[in-house]
């Protein structure tokens, strides 16, 4: 399915099935990610360089476990 990315607003694919929880987005700026429903409403009101700081800081904790990064709200 096709959507904007939450982090950099570039065309992205999203992964279906979604989970209860998250969704899952493929994007070609921002590779593949994961942002919770409760993050998700509230990115669109932070700023580019928020989003993307948040996205570092998921990719810092996957990195560390080798999962998927997920966006939780806690990261804005
Ligand atoms: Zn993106």
């Amino acid at each position: 399915m096709s959507v904007n990315c939450p982090i950099c607003e570039a065309e992205a694919e999203e992964k279906l099935p979604r989970a209860s929880d998250h969704i899952e987005i493929v994007c070609p700026m921002c590779h593949r990610f994961g942002i919770t429903a409760s993050a998700l409403a509230i990115v669109y009101h932070r700023l580019p360089e928020d989003r993307h700081a948040a996205l570092y800081h998921a990719r810092a904790i996957a990195a560390q476990d080798k999962k998927t990064p997920l966006i939780t709200s806690g990261m804005f």
